[in-house]
């Protein structure tokens, strides 16, 4: 598979830096979007070639509060350990609440943590 240069910049689908315009490489995920892949994180393609189809789908979540509220939280998933925030809407005011805003994220949680977790639920 050919790679292209990202024609618009945005963030990279693994470590959420803002990659410029033509900084990084663009690949198609298996929902036909459009990752950005800043150079420390090419796509799977690039890389070797593995194939992620078989991987469930990113976990969502919704955060609501002001737009200032939904950035930080945003950020703050950004920096937690084995979670990958891949794809973030942007604040979108909350109709029925005036002045509130809600943002939504697609998350990819390390498979790792996931049996680490399952692990402590099991022993309580
Ligand atoms: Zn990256």
């Amino acid at each position: 598979m050919s790679t292209h240069p990202n024609r618009r910049p945005g963030p990279c689908a693994s470590c959420g830096i803002i990659v410029p315009a033509q900084a990084g490489t663009l690949s198609r995920t298996p929902h036909g979007r459009w990752n950005v892949h800043c150079p420390d994180h090419p796509p799977p393609a690039a890389s070797g070639g593995q194939r992620r189809d078989d991987q469930p789908p990113p976990a969502e979540v919704r955060y609501t509060g002001t737009e200032t509220e939904c950035v930080a939280l945003v950020e703050a998933l950004k920096l937690t350990p084995h979670m990958q925030v891949l794809q973030v809407s942007d604040p979108a005011p909350r109709r029925e609440e005036p002045g509130r805003h809600s943002v939504y994220a697609r998350v990819r949680i390390d498979p790792r943590l996931l049996a680490a977790v399952a692990r402590e639920e099991a022993q309580q």
